[in-house]
């Protein structure tokens, strides 16, 4: 026997379609069958085991196995029934040639010990749902937000803050929605002719792709946490390649909102940086 889990609305071509990304707090209706081997046809009644996992693995800048930054993050849970209870297992008999289930994007609320309730940790990581009778199956998605992008670097700018929890890569901490990376890039501009002896500026963390939770501790702690949804970025200031001198550093935090449209921006200590934010 065989097994399939998909999307509904893609029945007939599900097991090609390319892993989607759900939106934190989504509900995607999902069927499970129990098929024949050869054939694919529907076989019942079976014994079915569906359960939800995450990859202990990095995934899109994420995560990362191994001792040094393990993966805390449980997986989403899902309802065998549209109004049942949330759960991250569930055996049955499958006695029909399929079932439903609602997996509910980002939900993990009833998962012990560490129960991360916060919705930033529950962004930006690849799960699984496998399904077991005879032989196991899975169907694999994302949790996150779509309308998060990689910000290259520019003229305007080099890129900086690189960690050991984001694989030591700058491509992974410079990721913003389109609204604030232009916000940036027009506060860079600005800024640079009025200060052209600056020559560029050096971008810190901006937001993970697909966003979430941005680990700056090493201990997966909600931190940094105005950095989830892709509307801020941080600046250096000092000494370091292109900071931005202390004296000119609110002059930056101006140009952040008066030109680029932000929200709002502030020179922030420990370490000392600005931090624009877009709305
Ligand atoms: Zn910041």
């Amino acid at each position: 026997m065989a097994l399939l889990i998909g999307l509904l609305s893609t029945v007939t071509v599900m097991p090609l379609v390319a892993q989607p990304t759900y939106a934190p707090n989504s509900t995607a209706m999902l069927y499970v069958s129990c098929v024949g081997w050869p054939g694919g046809n529907p076989v019942y009644p079976c014994f079915l085991i569906i359960t939800s996992g995450s990859y202990a693995v990095t995934s899109n800048g994420h995560t990362r196995s191994g001792s040094y930054h393990p993966t805390p993050i449980p997986s989403s849970a899902f309802r065998p029934s549209s109004n049942g209870t949330q759960v991250h297992s569930y055996g049955f008999i499958l006695d029909a040639p399929q079932t439903y289930i609602w997996l509910k994007a980002g939900e993990r609320a009833d998962v012990p010990p560490n129960a991360p309730t916060d919705i930033r940790r529950m962004i930006g990581h690849d799960e699984y749902l496998s399904a077991c009778a005879q032989i196991c199956s899975s169907y694999s998605y994302r949790v996150g937000w779509t309308d998060i992008y990689w910000v290259e670097e520019k003229p305007e700018w080099i890129h900086v803050g690189q960690t050991p929890q984001h694989q030591n890569s700058n491509s992974y901490n410079h990721w913003m929605t389109s609204q604030a990376a232009y916000g940036i890039w027009y506060t860079a501009k600005a800024f640079l002719l009025r200060f052209p002896s600056q020559g560029k500026i050096a971008v810190n963390d901006m937001a993970l792709p697909y966003g979430g939770l941005f680990d700056i501790a090493g201990q997966w702690e909600p931190s940094h946490w105005n950095h989830y949804r892709g509307k801020a970025v941080d600046v250096a200031v000092g000494s370091g390649a292109y900071g931005i001198p202390d004296s000119n550093a609110n002059t930056f935090v101006d140009t952040c909102v008066l030109t680029g449209g932000a929200m709002y921006g502030q020179v922030e200590t420990t370490p000392l940086h600005i931090h624009c934010e877009w709305y």
